[in-house]
């Protein structure tokens, strides 16, 4: 497993031209199974099952997820029995050739049986003697909020370091625990950034829902007090980018991810990154924002990019 030291991803200034001064924070290179934002939440995790004892990890996610992926990795170093409770999809991803080969145990399930298979898949281990932990979808959760307040922190450093602040910060946002830990950050240290997800798959009613619940129940749970309104203020859920939902994409994405690839030399993949850099680059010119200070971050999902690249250009 990886030192918590090197979560700090490097962070610099693109060449690619929004009308801004546009950064990057390389998520994607944090130095475990290809980085991401999964891997973020996955450290914390991991040290809980370590430090208290758990000897078998069980998550939800799709068999093609980054999540998966990270999850299946990092037990697998570490010799812990994995089981990975999926949705059966067709498509062959290069994130499910890396969980075939860290021998995760899959567990089919029907999208209405969800949490009864969760619940079944649990007990059943219980009852031979095992002491299980559950990961939920996407590494949601306290622990995966406090992952992005740690890289709130990271980016408030830089600020500081180099005398710069940030107007906006964007990125993908999908189950939501990343954009619930960077608004948490952003209130805990009175930020003034802009702090704006793009939505990949849910609506903005779902979406800001769930983030808004995750802030406020992580807030509460370290003793802070923040009014409701001060949350929903600082809370921008963007869902019009979000074309036929998850993992839809247009030809525009697959030039911008094409440009930014001839340009800068940085992977994105349709579903995720590549959706926010396009949204984002949509955004900033529909608000007609100029000559600011704009931060990227890339959350990861590089496997992804190989698999777009199959029957694509890039
Ligand atoms: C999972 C994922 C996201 C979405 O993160 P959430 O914390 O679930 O909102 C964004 N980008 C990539 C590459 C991902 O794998």
């Amino acid at each position: 497993m990886i030192d918590k030291n090197l979560l700090n991803s490097p962070l610099y200034k693109m060449k690619y031209d929004v009308n801004n001064n546009l950064y990057i924070k390389r998520d994607d290179l944090i130095p475990f199974s290809f980085g991401g934002n999964k891997v973020r939440k996955a450290v914390l995790f991991f040290e809980d099952i370590i430090n208290n004892g758990y000897d078998h990890v069980v998550t939800y996610g799709s068999r093609s997820s980054n999540h998966s992926r990270v999850i299946a990795n990092i037990a697998k170093s570490y010799g812990i029995p994995c089981t990975i409770i999926s949705l059966d999809e067709k498509e062959e991803t290069f994130n499910f050739e890396l969980i075939k080969s860290f021998n995760a145990n899959i567990e089919l399930t029907e999208v209405d049986n969800v949490k009864s298979k969760i619940d079944n898949v649990m007990s059943n281990l219980k009852s031979i003697g095992n002491n299980p932990y559950f990961i939920q979808g996407g590494g949601h959760g306290q622990l995966g909020t406090e992952a992005y307040v740690q890289a709130f922190n990271e980016i408030l450093e830089y600020e500081n370091y180099n005398d710069i602040e940030f107007d906006y910060i964007f990125f993908a946002t999908g189950t939501g625990s990343t954009q619930s830990g960077l608004v948490s950050g952003s209130l805990l240290s009175n930020s003034q950034s802009n702090i704006v997800g793009i939505s990949i798959g849910r609506n903005k009613k779902r979406g800001e829902d769930v983030v808004f619940q995750s802030i406020e129940s992580y807030l509460k749970n370290i003793n802070v007090k923040i009014t409701q309104s001060q949350i929903k203020e600082k809370l921008i859920f963007e869902d019009k980018y979000l074309l036929d939902g998850y993992s839809s994409y247009n030809k525009e994405i697959k030039n911008i991810v094409k440009e930014v690839m001839n340009i800068d030399g940085i992977p994105l993949d349709y579903t995720y990154t590549g959706k926010a850099f396009w949204g984002m680059h949509n955004y900033l010119r529909e608000h007609n924002i100029k000559d600011k200070n704009i931060l990227f971050i890339h959350t990861g999902g590089t496997p992804l990019f190989f698999t777009d690249m199959r029957g694509n250009e890039i």
